[in-house]
């Protein structure tokens, strides 16, 4: 993986060697030099061309012209060592190849070539200077009346020094073009270079590490530029620009901690609201389900508890039973020893039975002097021992109160469901009877239960109170066939 500064190296590298302003300047001044060059070449070899062609005309006519009168002497007087003046004079023009005179009847009196043979002409001197040329004069001596021939110059004409010089002077001068034209490319080139790719790469440069996002860091300004022109301004524009980004950046910044610092103290909030919700709803739940005098579960807690318990019997065909206790002649005792005495009586009687039952077993004060224990898995019979030593129970506790020693004592009625096996040591009807009822809803066996240990505890209250009652089954089928 790259890290940032590899990523800005990289970056650099490319700005560095790629297609810079400069390497593409060079290429394109070399393209045109080259041309411009050619073109300066091209003009200078026509003017070239044109200066040498009169030199050479002017050359040959002049030298005609001068010794067309010596070869008059030299023919008049047959004086062959004239001749031979005449011709080594006229063989220093390079042009000239060879000289013949011809006597008037056309023999030759004097024939004079270079001596170091034909400078064969090239194609080039046949294009441009004519190639080789013969030009016969006619010699003829101006004092004469008439028009009488002496004899005849002929003289052979060779323009390939002419050819040669100019092709020379030709090649010097594409050479030199050619050169000047690559030293002002490059130095154009180079000045390009200088005065945009560096400043430009150096911007480049600072605009790829300067980090306006990261505020640990100062910002940097772009590197110095001593003009005042559009790279300049460039740099002054980045700034600015990263000035913007800095201000967008941190305005963000800020709204976001408040946003983070806000949602963090709602969630604190939700959190707090939360628990003091879940704390007060148990408490609620607690106080809902509770008897607040006793501390013992209410009504509501111990029917529940009850329907729980009927629906264990009827699936699993566990037993279960009810004991419903009431104080005997509590109002007289109120009357008698106080109000706030009645209550140690409550209070002593539900410690006395918390202590007395098992755990699975549940207490409960129904209302008034009237409480209920719930015996789950336990048999008829062996709900009525337990009423039987919870009756001994209270009859020998008492309450200290008032500096007096209060006695109390309760009756009790027991009824219950006993599993299928007690059940079948029962009458038949009974067995089918107790059948036929787990058919009936919770809520319905619940009150019927109720109302059989009512009857029961009403039983024991008859019969002499202080005593308990065990509820007889013949009274259940009466109560559900009524
Ligand atoms: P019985 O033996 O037939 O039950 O006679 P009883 O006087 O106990 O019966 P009754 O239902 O006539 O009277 C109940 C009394 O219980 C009436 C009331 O003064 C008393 N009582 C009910 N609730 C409380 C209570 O919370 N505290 C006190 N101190 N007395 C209560
Ligand atoms: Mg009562
Ligand atoms: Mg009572």
């Amino acid at each position: 993986m790259l890290q940032p500064d590899d990523k800005h190296d990289d970056a650099l590298a490319g700005l560095k060697l790629g297609s810079t302003i400069a390497a593409r300047q060079l290429k394109y001044s070399l393209f045109l030099a080259a041309i411009l060059g050619l073109l300066i070449t091209a003009f200078q070899a026509y003017n070239d061309y044109g200066w040498l062609y009169g030199v050479y005309t002017q050359a040959n006519q002049r030298t005609i012209a001068s010794n067309v009168p010596v070869a008059m002497e030299v023919l008049n007087k047959s004086d062959r060592e004239l001749a031979d003046v005449m011709a080594r004079g006229m063989l220093n023009q390079r042009s000239i190849a060879r000289i013949t005179l011809t006597d008037a009847e056309h023999g030759i009196f004097f024939e004079k070539k270079r001596p170091l043979g034909q400078i064969p002409a090239s194609r080039w001197a046949e294009k441009l200077f004519g190639g080789l040329q013969t030009v016969v004069i006619p010699v003829r001596d101006p004092d004469a009346q008439s028009a009488t021939v002496s004899g005849e110059m002929i003289i052979e004409l060779n323009p390939q020094v002419y050819v040669s010089s100019f092709m020379s002077r030709v090649a010097w001068s594409f050479l030199s073009n050619m050169i000047l034209a690559v030293m002002m490319a490059m130095a154009f080139a180079a000045m390009s270079y200088y005065v945009f790719s560096r400043p430009l790469v150096h911007l480049g440069d600072y605009i790829i590490k300067a980090d306006p996002t990261d505020y640990d860091r100062p910002m940097e300004m772009p590197p110095h530029h001593r003009h005042d022109d559009e790279i300049q301004l460039l740099g002054s524009v980045t700034v600015g620009l990263f000035g913007m980004i800095r201000g967008q950046v941190g305005q963000l910044r800020r709204a976001r901690d408040e946003l983070q610092d806000a949602n963090v103290n709602l969630e604190a909030r939700v959190q707090q609201r939360t628990e003091e919700l879940k704390d007060a709803m148990q408490k609620l739940e607690v106080l809902a389900s509770t008897d607040p005098l006793t501390g013992l579960p209410n009504r509501r807690a111990y029917l529940v508890r009850l329907e729980e318990a009927i629906s264990v019997w009827r699936r699993r065909d566990t037993p279960m039973s009810v004991i419903l206790l009431d104080i005997d002649r509590f109002k007289n005792f109120n009357d008698t020893h106080g109000h706030q005495a009645g209550d140690a009586v409550l209070v002593a009687l539900a410690t006395s039975m918390k202590a007395t039952l098992r755990d699975i077993d549940l207490p409960a004060r129904m209302g008034g002097e009237e409480f209920a224990v719930l015996l789950p898995g336990e048999e008829l019979d062996g709900a009525m021992k337990l009423a039987e030593r919870l009756r001994a129970e209270f009859e020998k506790s008492y309450v200290s109160y008032g500096g007096n020693k209060l006695s109390y004592t309760a009756s009790f009625g027991v009824a219950g469901l006993p599993s299928s096996a007690s059940a079948a040591a029962l009458d038949g009807k009974v067995v089918r009877n107790l059948d036929a009822l787990k058919s009936r809803e919770n809520s319905d066996i619940s009150a019927l239960i109720y109302s059989l240990a009512d009857r029961a505890l009403y039983n024991a209250k008859e019969t002499g109170r202080n005593r308990c009652v065990l509820t007889d089954f013949e009274m259940l089928f009466e109560q559900i066939n009524a």
